[in-house]
């Protein structure tokens, strides 16, 4: 019997059944390497994707050849060594032989996007095993947006390059399809601009906007939570763009399953593409991404001291830049040689603080937030009622409380409020919970909450 042959009729039937982005995705990937008796033997390019694929798919390809060959096939998986990380993959214009001869006729270099951070691109990406899943579905969406995945649907916790995985993706399309108009906003962003077109009657200036794009990328979808009427709207414009086959890329903190005080069936639109999450770097990436940031900052640290940052922080990718800067910026302003000794002082902070267990400003946000059945936005808006001016400096006080940051960082997240606003609420939240006990109670019980939260 040649299973090759089985094989073959299994894919064209798969085919035939799978959404086309899906199966191109899952099936260019994979190979048959070679049968002997109930055994087919396929190759994968990495661990990770052998083990996606398991989960997946492989009962259905049991199946389909079972069917077809009237007995129980076995599948082994080999890993294709040579053709190292996603990395490989990531579009390098440069150096695709193709691309230059299409810019050597037409030499046009597109303006840089004016949404996107130019710093943010997939080149610069920094992929190990905690993203290379998530990696990989950018480069393949950057290569054939609207078709190879759609939705994209991306989550991860604070500080993990959600921001710079979407921005990325959105780099690449733009730079790589002269004719797509690429959108990108946070989710927040949606809302306001949704709700001012409403209190302007320029409703459909903005249905508009955000159905003639290419590709839609919007971070932070979490913030929609309660947004009813929004979410109502993003569904309308999930289904014209999907409709007519344009890229969606959604970033959330947390698993759609998660998200709370969402319509049903948006989530559903959301989530019937592919869904990717990032997870904390081991400390070899996290040694990686040191190496590579202080390189491309000019910076220079002895690998020993690298490994102390790499083995202590190990909260998320934006901590370990904070913690490298914190370290150089030391020794530059002193004119000292960075020693462990000092590197272990300068960072003791770090390493023993609160923010070793992961507490992140917008956990707090949102801790207050929900305890006071208001959205984030609020805290970080403009509005000064009562009812949100005291939950918001009991956040400005939380964050001073449990993390490092600084007075002027935390004014940064609120709405970009000065360092004096945000020293005049811790004092304010201070006094109030040395002579009212009810009240130091209840602040009692958001840090616990916090932290539990943070911890797990
Ligand atoms: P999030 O949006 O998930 O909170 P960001 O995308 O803002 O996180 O990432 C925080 C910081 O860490 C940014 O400076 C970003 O460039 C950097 N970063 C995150 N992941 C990576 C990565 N894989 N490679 C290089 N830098 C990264
Ligand atoms: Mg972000």
């Amino acid at each position: 019997m040649n299973l090759q042959d089985f094989w073959n009729e299994t894919l064209s039937q798969l085919k035939a059944d799978m959404d086309e982005g899906e199966f191109s995705f899952v099936f260019s990937s994979l190979q048959f390497e070679s049968s002997t008796g109930s055994k087919i033997t396929l190759s994968v390019p990495s661990a990770f994707f052998r083990e996606q694929l398991k989960g997946k798919y492989l009962g259905i390809l049991e199946e389909k050849l079972q069917d077809l060959t009237g007995q129980k096939i076995e599948f082994a998986f080999s890993l294709r060594k040579q053709e190292a990380p996603a990395k490989v993959e990531a579009p390098l214009p440069a150096d695709d032989s193709q691309g230059e001869s299409k810019k050597a006729a037409k030499p046009t270099v597109r303006k840089a996007h004016p949404q996107l951070n130019p710093d943010y691109t997939l080149e610069n990406y920094i992929v190990g095993k905690n993203n290379e899943f998530a990696y990989s579905c950018a480069v393949s969406i950057s290569k054939d947006p609207g078709n190879a995945y759609n939705p994209f649907f991306l989550y991860g916790g604070v500080g993990l390059g959600k921001t710079h995985l979407i921005q990325a993706l959105g780099n690449a399309i733009h730079k790589n399809n002269e004719k797509s108009v690429v959108t990108y906003l946070p989710a927040e962003s949606f809302v306001n601009e949704f709700l001012s077109s409403l209190q302007n009657k320029t409703q459909s200036a903005f249905k508009n906007k955000y159905r003639n794009v290419d590709v839609l990328l919007i971070d932070d979808i979490h913030d929609l939570q309660n947004k009813k009427d929004t979410q109502e709207e993003l569904f309308n414009t999930f289904n014209a763009l999907y409709e007519a086959k344009k890229q969606l890329v959604f970033t959330s903190d947390r698993p759609p399953q998660e998200l709370k005080a969402f319509a049903e069936r948006l989530l559903s639109r959301l989530t019937r593409g592919i869904i990717a999450d990032l997870q904390l770097p081991t400390w070899e990436t996290r040694l990686v991404i040191l190496r590579t940031k202080m390189a491309s900052k000019g910076m220079k640290l002895s690998d020993a001291v690298l490994e102390l940052v790499a083995k202590n922080v190990s909260t998320n990718i934006r901590d370990l830049e904070a913690a490298l800067n914190k370290i150089w910026a030391y020794g530059e302003l002193l004119n000292r040689e960075i020693t462990i000794e000092v590197a272990h002082e300068q960072l003791k902070s770090v390493f023993a603080g609160p923010s070793q267990q992961n507490i992140a400003i917008d956990l707090v946000q949102r801790v207050v937030a929900e305890a006071y059945n208001l959205g984030v936005q609020d805290l970080k808006g403009k509005k000064r009622t009562q009812a949100i001016t005291l939950p918001r400096q009991i956040a400005m006080y939380l964050i001073r409380e449990l993390t490092e940051y600084s007075t002027t960082e935390v004014g940064m997240e609120f709405g970009g409020r000065d360092h004096t606003t945000v020293m005049h609420a811790v004092q304010k939240i201070e006094d109030k919970v040395r002579t009212e006990p009810s009240f130091e109670i209840k602040v009692q019980n958001l840090i616990r909450t916090v932290r539990d939260r943070a911890g797990s």
